[in-house]
């Protein structure tokens, strides 16, 4: 109950109880107008009686009412509600009041309620329900608890009292079991049938305290032994609560029904032992209705509808907590009036200490008074949420029909009618429940820690799973990268074993290659051993032989020594000739290996003999063309008989053809002796026709050909020279190409000495008739034109004697008719440097070429163009000025036979 109920929220029912007195006051015949007191709560709520504003809550959106309650702190206006409920006349009734008339009427219909005040007056009164004295338990039900019930499924809390004078029916209408009859049920049964019905045992509970309050003592009727249970007022909240109260949870009804049997037995008990009257005490039923609020935000959470699940999880759950107090009050009646079974006046005083003082709160909140005695009684404390508090409120005033009990029952009727102007502040007892957060969490947490033990479990047998795998991997791939290896390392083995094989291969070819040189070198040099061989076995014989000489003397001399006749001068003269043998032997041993300084010599000798003969120059042999070979021939045997014997001596010692095949030696030096003994030998006229037998010739004209030495070249040519002077070796050498070879020697020629043996080679052909033009063809006469440029006179004196030679002949054929045609000599040029060097200073090359000018002047074919070429003036200076005679003669006579030259001495106007 209120106690700060200054404020004017119950303002409008401040006159109700006046109102109701005044009304009976206009007229009992008069139905009460509901216009006569406008302000009466129960008229201005008369369209929405109890059930009706119970529909109205349970059909409202529980949030539209809860959030609104939750929202605002000062809650919603809800007045308590009061329904009146007549009992039937009781068989005592029937009897005693048998020729009474009920002292009440009712008119459910009107909600009206019509107090017979004496025959002839009534009082009437309205109230939220009527209910007459046919109303069902079920209905009373249905009207008076059912909307509080809802209220406290939907956290509110709710206070369902009885008020009435004993006897009248509270109990029954609160209490009755409906054991006999389940249509007797009251409202603690009903009630719990339907919280049992609506809340979910695994989310929500029920729990529900017993007490009895008598005398201001709180009994527990649930444990007789707490028979003081003190009461705890929160003073914030304004909540009372009883912490030494038995709460019991309730699970079903029937669990319900024996605690309630078992409260009734020992309310009864504690009656007895009391010596009191259940009708003296009263009944409070305590239900706690924890419900969780499920798949709805809290009303004062965040409006962010964005929070996460996670969020969501970590919110705690929000709890409604309706508390329900079924109060059974003991009876209104007056203590005095019931004075008479034993009780004193001070007991009976305090029977009612708690009765009145809820009158006198409900007056105070009905008038709105500034003081509320809520702390006068017990009763008033535990009921002080219910008056003026926050609970939904319904009272059910209990009536007889006894005329005898009129005073009784109209003092009720004012209780009701002053209780309907209290109006209280509806609030939703709606909270987080940490608690159970908590709770939740830590089961939730420990699932997590499992869950994770469990995970971590899995994952180390995860990890050791691919531990064992990577090793398996691992070896696999080792033992595969070992298999690799070997088989690379079988591959190159065999491969360098192949390798191996072949180069042995290859080496034993090579060595077989090798042997077949080796055996042919090993036959030379067997064959060059038994050559060596059979000259030691010479030496050996010659040796013999010399010392079979020596034995010889020295038994001639052992002779003469056993001779006395010798005498001293005769042994001297034998040990000389022993001497001079040994001397002949040594000489003979040591001729062989001297063969080379001997050739080595004899070129010298040569060089030396020909250079001599170059010094004493031209002109100093006379009356012939000598060829140098020749000349050195000469040389050689003016020079004594020492080296010519040696050339013969090695001529006939060693052979031809030893000689020959040197000219082929592979040793340079020995070629070059090899070629110069040759040369020597083919200077003699004896020798040549030997050695062109013996292939001499051909060796030499190879030698011009494959050679690169000029001393070979020139010697070569030297001896193919004097080779040439006999006739038939000049068509030998024209044969086997000289021509061409010699020509190509005079090319490369460097030293004039080689030109001048090729000039003379090529002289010597020249002067052979038969073979003039094969000469010519190969270009001879074109090659010592091509000679002549080294201006060397020696080389122009052979030159010049090849041209008088070939001019000699052709003029020869000529004559015999054999040849006809301008010269050859003309037709490849040679006229002009016949006629410039007709008059040369070396008279070897002057006396040559003046013939040549005589010879080729015979031919008339040829005049033209010697005039052209000045010759004629030649021929007329020889014809004048040749020292030789037959010249003379014959260039005189020529230019005098000749018609041309005679028209051309005539044209030059040369006086002849
Ligand atoms: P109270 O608790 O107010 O003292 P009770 O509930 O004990 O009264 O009722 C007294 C007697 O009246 C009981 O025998 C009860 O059965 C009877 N009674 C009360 N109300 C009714 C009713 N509405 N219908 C029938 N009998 C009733
Ligand atoms: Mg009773």
């Amino acid at each position: 109950m209120a106690s700060g109920g200054g404020n004017n929220r119950n303002g409008t029912h401040r006159n109700s109880l006046k109102g109701t007195t005044t009304t009976s006051t206009v007229s009992t015949d008069k139905p009460l107008s509901v216009n006569s007191n406008p302000s009466k709560p129960a008229f201005k709520n008369k369209s929405s009686p109890l059930t009706g504003a119970s529909s109205g809550l349970r059909k409202s959106s529980p949030g539209s009412l809860g959030g609104r309650a939750a929202k605002d702190d000062a809650g919603v206006p809800g007045r308590v509600r009061v329904a009146v409920r007549l009992r039937p006349r009781n068989a005592e009734e029937s009897v005693a009041d048998a020729d009474f008339a009920d002292c009440v009427e009712l008119q459910p219909e009107l909600k009206r309620l019509k107090l017979r005040k004496n025959n002839w007056d009534t009082d009437t009164y309205e109230f939220d329900e009527v209910l007459t004295e046919f109303a069902s338990q079920k209905r009373v039900y249905e009207v008076v608890a059912k909307p509080v019930v809802e209220g406290v499924l939907d956290g509110y809390n709710g206070t369902i009292m009885a008020y009435g004078q004993t006897g009248t029916g509270k109990t029954y209408t609160l209490g009755r079991l409906g054991e006999e009859d389940t249509a007797n049920r009251g409202i603690m049964v009903r009630a719990m049938e339907d919280i049992l019905a609506e809340v979910s045992p695994e989310i929500d509970s029920v729990l529900v305290s017993y007490l009895q309050l008598y005398m201001e003592s709180l009994q527990d009727l649930l444990d007789p032994t707490n028979d003081n249970i003190s009461i705890v007022e929160e003073p914030k909240s304004g909540d009372v609560s009883l912490p030494g109260a038995t709460l019991v949870e309730i699970r079903d009804q029937q669990s319900f029904l024996e605690l309630l049997r078992l409260g009734e037995a020992h309310r009864h008990a504690a009656n007895t032992k009391l010596n009191t009257e259940s009708s003296r005490s009263h009944a409070l039923l305590m239900v706690h209705v924890k419900r969780t609020v499920k798949g709805r935000e809290p009303a004062h959470s965040s409006d962010n509808g964005n929070s996460t699940s996670m969020a969501r999880s970590l919110r705690p759950p929000l709890v409604r907590k309706g508390k329900l107090v079924v109060v059974d009050l003991a009876g209104s009646e007056r203590i005095d009036k019931s004075g008479s079974d034993g009780h004193t006046r001070e007991e009976a005083k305090s029977i009612n200490l708690s009765l009145s003082a809820l009158g006198k709160c409900i007056n105070a909140l009905a008038e709105n008074s500034a003081h509320v005695p809520v702390r006068d009684s017990k009763l008033t404390r535990l009921l002080r949420d219910s008056f003026g508090g926050t609970a939904r409120t319904s009272l059910v005033i209990t009536v007889g029909p006894s005329p005898r009990h009129r005073g009784e029952t109209a003092s009720t009727i004012m209780f009701g009618q002053r209780a309907m102007k209290v109006e209280n502040m509806l609030k939703l007892k709606e909270e987080f429940d940490y608690k159970s957060l908590a709770r939740r969490l830590d089961i939730q947490l420990d699932k997590l820690i499992m869950e994770h033990e469990r995970k971590q479990k899995a994952f180390e047998v995860e990890i050791e799973r691919i531990t064992a795998e990577a090793q398996n991997r691992i070896s696999e791939a080792e033992r595969n990268y070992a298999d690799a290896v070997e088989k690379e390392r079988l591959k190159y083995q065999k491969d360098y074993m192949e390798s191996i094989k072949k180069l042995e291969e290859k080496w034993m070819m090579n060595l077989q290659n090798q042997g077949n040189e080796r055996k042919e070198q090993m036959v030379h040099i067997a064959e060059e051993v038994a050559e060596v061989k059979k000259l030691l076995s010479k030496e050996t014989s010659l040796r013999k032989a010399a010392e079979e000489e020596v034995d010889n003397l020295k038994s001639q001399l052992a002779q003469l020594k056993m001779s006395e006749a010798s005498a001293n001068s005769e042994i001297l003269k034998l040990r000389k000739m022993v001497e001079d043998e040994v001397c002949q032997k040594e000489k003979l041993e040591g001729e062989i290996s001297m063969l080379q300084s001997q050739l080595l010599h004899l070129s010298f000798e040569a060089d030396e003999t020909r250079k001599r003969l170059d010094k004493g120059g031209p002109g100093k042999v006379p009356g012939r063309l000598d060829s140098p070979v020749s000349q050195v021939r000469s040389q050689l045997k003016d020079s004594g008989n020492g080296e010519k014997a040696s050339v013969a001596k090695l001529f006939e010692q060693v052979g031809l053809q030893k000689i020959l095949s040197l000219l082929e030696a592979e040793d340079a030096d020995v070629r070059i002796h090899a070629v110069k003994v040759v040369a020597n030998l083919a200077a003699e006229e004896t020798n040549q026709q030997k050695i062109v037998e013996a292939g001499g010739l051909k060796s030499l004209l190879m030698l011009l050909g494959s050679s690169e030495d000029e001393t070979i070249h020139r010697v070569a040519a030297g001896a193919i020279a004097n080779l040439a002077m006999n006739e038939k070796n000049r068509e030998l050498i024209m044969s086997q190409g000289g021509i061409s070879l010699l020509s190509t020697t005079a090319s490369h020629a460097k030293d004039p000495q080689t030109l001048r043996m090729v000039a003379g080679a090529i002289a010597n052909l020249c002067g052979n008739d038969k073979l003039q033009t094969k000469l010519r063809g190969e270009g001879g006469i074109k090659a010592l034109l091509e000679i002549v440029k080294c201006g060397h006179p020696d080389v122009l004196a052979q030159v010049a004697r090849g041209i008088a030679n070939f001019a000699k002949c052709e003029s020869r054929a000529a004559t015999q008719g054999s040849k006809t045609g301008r010269s050859l000599l003309i037709e490849d040029g040679a006229l002009p440097w016949i006629v410039q060097n007709a008059n040369s200073d070396a008279s070897p090359i002057r006396r040559h070429n003046e013939l040549a000018l005589c010879h080729l002047a015979q031919h008339e074919v040829n005049a033209k163009d010697m005039i052209s070429e000045g010759a004629l003036w030649e021929l007329v200076r020889i014809s004048q000025d040749c020292p030789r005679e037959d010249i003379r003669t014959l260039a005189h006579r020529t230019l005098a036979s000749s018609p041309d030259f005679i028209a051309g001495l005539k044209r030059l106007r040369i006086n002849y």
